[in-house]
């Protein structure tokens, strides 16, 4: 009896070629510009990691507000979780972080969280005479909320029944991101306007442990 011909045995990339990915041809025969996506990953990855570090600089200016340290606390943890996530699928997809730090930080797509009163980071709070405030440390960070959504938003776009490892890695992020503009929404809704806008969300077990990825341990290192 003849063997039966096995569909996906060959392809594009031949065997024992090291150089080319048939991860990468896949998603190039299923319409994913690779290049284009790798950019805006690297772009993306580079927002969670400044992300991350701005966050670090805004939560110690909570102080005193002990409630709020915590869950920015949350929102830094898995953003550096997001950088984590997202770095490995750029070399994946044949990428690279930039060799220079300053590059990455330059080419973050979403702009500094820079801390409320410091003249974009050039100097301490003080010296302007004003303290930040914990109404201006959440509008930061509300709207640095916002600008990862948009940023994960179009990733899910660009890869949405085309890359489907790419899209289910940016529709979890996406999915902690969402959940950290409500938290930000109902803290600065009541700090500043007395207003209670309620984010309808339950305690983390621990940061990074999003319901719905809780059996996952993906965001738990
Ligand atoms: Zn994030
Ligand atoms: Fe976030």
């Amino acid at each position: 009896m003849a063997i039966r011909e096995k569909p996906h045995a060959r392809g594009k990339v031949q065997a024992g070629d090291v150089t080319q990915r048939v991860g990468v041809e896949a998603i190039e025969a299923r319409g994913v510009d690779v290049q284009q996506l790798v950019d805006k990953l690297i772009d993306a990855a580079g927002a969670e990691f400044t992300t991350y570090y701005y966050y670090t600089i805004l939560r110690m200016y909570l102080a005193g507000h002990e409630d709020y340290k915590e869950i920015c606390e949350d929102a830094r943890l898995e953003d550096r979780a997001h950088f984590e996530l997202i770095t490995p699928r750029i070399y994946e997809l044949g990428g690279s972080i930039p060799y220079d730090i300053r590059e990455f930080a330059d080419r973050s797509g979403c702009p500094d969280a820079y801390l409320p009163g410091t003249n974009d980071g050039k100097q301490a709070p003080s010296a302007d005479g004003g303290e930040p405030t914990a109404a201006s440390i959440l509008e930061v960070l509300l709207g640095a909320e916002r600008c990862a959504i948009r940023t994960w938003s179009e990733v899910c776009d660009l890869t949405f029944g085309k890359d489907p490892r790419t899209y289910d890695m940016a529709a979890r992020i996406l999915n902690e991101e969402v959940e950290h503009e409500a938290w930000f929404i109902e803290l600065l809704s009541k700090e500043r306007d007395g207003v209670i806008r309620p984010s309808g969300h339950f305690r983390r077990g621990a940061p990074g442990h999003a319901p719905y990825s809780k059996n996952t341990g993906f965001y738990n290192p």
